[in-house]
């Protein structure tokens, strides 16, 4: 009728939006004619949204940020593809990404870098800086992303958006393209904790077709918003409050927890002695797995082949060497040491061990408290290509994210003010399968 507006006019507007907009970011690799609505009539129906482009759309090109795949359409849909569409939510377009996932930046992908929308000099964070730019350009409600190690929270935070990554198994990965399988963990980035909790519950779920989905029921993320959070234990990790810590970063942390603990939760302090640890484990781990993963990339089955190829050796090894960026090479090469027979004692068993430790020292601080809170990334986000010819620098940017993955745990990343005009992020962290507490303590902190 007239004066209303319909589930069309809405993707429209956005899709309008984008068009004017993503230009000056670079935040979507390709656009999806907005269709009519899906039909679904959950709680997104008419609601538009970008995906990752690391999720399968039938139908839809799916780089996962590589030449690799560069013309690669998917033939099948993802779970979160399929349950998404089901609950009526409009896919608009695919969104920017590190290359298969790897980086913190977004410099690594090969359809270029994107533009942190609040200051295109800055970058958006990584590997889902393509969504997270989006979500904060207001270019869509909410896009999909995926947290390996960090991937989500960090984009999150460098864009002062909202952020979760669900504990591990609670997202299918069907149809979501594998870097580090023991890690990768789909979730979503929006404006609010609100959001995310409706976005969340329409994901989330067992699905058979992921043999380490966890068959466990989705509680209703909205239903418990609104709970007071007058005596949570919030645990506060002193280590992670130390010179890594950027002190203005610190401070506006500080100043969050002050606001939870205003809002009646306690604080007390806790142990994670072992970060750093973390981090190396992380960075042998997961390029060990990434390895295997990325072995399907051969020039035969799918995606990018070389031209005239000699033989079938000289057809794998040019397809491989002009198909990949070089952090992805770099990670190949890692895991592929780290999993030879005379080095594996030495290097991929001491870091599955330092995995279980950190995994432990959570489960000892989750004694203490019920929730964690502490910074999301040691810096707001930095200067485009202030860290592009040092690896080890840009992986330190991870350092509060990974632990979080080694566990499994759900973490999430919530706006907590500015530095220098660049935004920072509060990250919560939960016990296993406690997103709805996450939620509910984001939105009384929002
Ligand atoms: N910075 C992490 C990496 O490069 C991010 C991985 C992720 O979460 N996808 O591996």
């Amino acid at each position: 009728a007239a004066g209303e507006y319909t589930a069309t006019d809405l993707s429209a507007a956005f899709a309008a939006r984008i068009e004017a907009i993503d230009p000056s970011l670079n935040s979507l690799v390709s656009r999806v004619e907005p269709t009519e609505p899906s039909g679904g009539d959950g709680a997104l129906a008419g609601i538009p949204y970008v995906h990752k482009d690391i999720f399968c759309a039938k139908g839809t090109r799916t780089t996962c940020g590589s030449r690799m795949l560069a013309d690669w359409v998917a033939p099948y849909d993802s779970t979160i593809h399929e349950r998404l569409t089901r609950s009526g939510a409009v896919l608009l377009g695919k969104a920017n990404m590190d290359e298969f996932a790897m980086g913190s930046s977004n410099e690594n992908s090969h359809f270029g870098a994107v533009a942190n929308p609040w200051d295109t000099n800055a970058v958006p964070g990584g590997s889902s800086g393509g969504s997270a730019a989006a979500v904060a350009a207001r270019l869509v409600p909410f896009a999909t992303g995926t947290d390996t190690g960090g991937s989500i929270r960090q984009p999150a935070a460098f864009c002062g958006v909202t952020g979760i990554k669900p504990t591990y198994g609670r997202v299918s990965r069907y149809g979501m393209i594998a870097y580090a399988s023991s890690f990768d963990q789909g979730g979503v980035i929006a404006k609010s904790a609100e959001d995310c909790a409706t976005v969340l519950g329409e994901m989330a779920g067992f699905d058979e077709r992921d043999s380490t989905s966890a068959d466990r029921e989705v509680p209703d993320y909205a239903a418990t918003l609104n709970d007071s959070i007058a005596g949570l234990r919030v645990g506060i990790p002193r280590q992670w409050f130390s010179e890594a810590l950027d002190p203005a970063v610190g401070d506006a942390v500080t100043a969050a927890i002050d606001e939870l603990r205003a809002a009646g939760a306690e604080t007390v302090e806790i142990d994670l002695p072992d970060a750093d640890i973390a981090l190396a484990a992380y960075y042998l781990l997961a390029p060990a797995e990434a390895s295997s993963n990325l072995s399907r990339f051969d020039g035969v089955r799918f995606g990018y082949r070389c031209e005239d190829p000699k033989d079938l050796q000289d057809l794998y090894e040019r397809s491989r060497s002009e198909g990949f960026g070089a952090e992805v090479k770099r990670r190949i090469l890692v895991g592929t040491y780290a999993l030879s027979a005379g080095y594996y004692d030495a290097f991929y068993r001491r870091a599955q061990k330092a995995r279980r430790l950190v995994t432990d020292h959570f489960q000892r601080a989750f004694e203490q408290c019920d929730v964690i809170a502490g910074p999301v990334t040691p810096t707001p986000a930095f200067d485009r290509g202030a860290h592009s010819d040092d690896p080890a620098k840009m992986y330190l940017e991870d350092i509060f994210t990974i632990p979080v993955n080694l566990a499994g745990l759900p973490g999430m990343s919530v706006p907590a003010g500015f530095v220098a005009g660049r935004p920072v992020g509060l990250q919560l962290i939960g016990r296993h399968f406690d997103e709805a507490r996450l939620l509910n303590v984001a939105h009384q902190y929002q």
